[in-house]
């Protein structure tokens, strides 16, 4: 079975600092994803406007909006993608973890990443991005 959507690669990667942008988007472009990577929150909203994406990757600490305000605006605007959260082991850890649990049920990368989880996160939300969108 194939469809538009299935064939949807894009991954959108959202993080303040230049040089996270950078790494993510040279190691998923080594595994053959389309990436696109942004550092504020208004140029993702434009990004996603243009494109579908399968997957938002953010950061949590960002100065326009954090991470959970980020996806729930997405969610509002009714984009399909699927999520992963950045953050830094320093960002108040027992607090993110907790709203990560409560509240975002999305895979958490900690920075500095292991790759491995990288590859497993965006590897999942590519699987399950898929299963909801069935077969057309
Ligand atoms: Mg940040």
């Amino acid at each position: 079975m194939s469809s538009l959507k299935e064939k949807n690669r894009r991954i959108l990667v959202v993080d303040d600092e230049v040089d996270v942008l950078e790494f993510m988007r040279i190691y998923l472009e080594t595994m053959e994803w389309e990436v696109t990577a942004v550092s504020t929150v208004a140029e993702a909203f434009e990004e996603l406007a243009k494109n579908p994406y399968f997957l938002v990757i953010t950061d949590i600490a960002m100065p326009e909006m954090d991470g959970y305000e980020f996806v729930s605006a997405i969610k509002e605007q009714g984009y399909q993608c699927r999520f992963a959260l950045m953050t830094g082991f320093g960002y108040n850890p027992k607090h993110t973890l907790i709203k990560i649990d409560k509240t975002v049920k999305y895979p958490c990368l900690f920075k500095p990443f292991n790759r491995e989880k990288v590859t497993e996160a965006v590897n999942e939300a590519y699987e399950l991005y898929h299963e909801d969108v069935g077969d057309i």
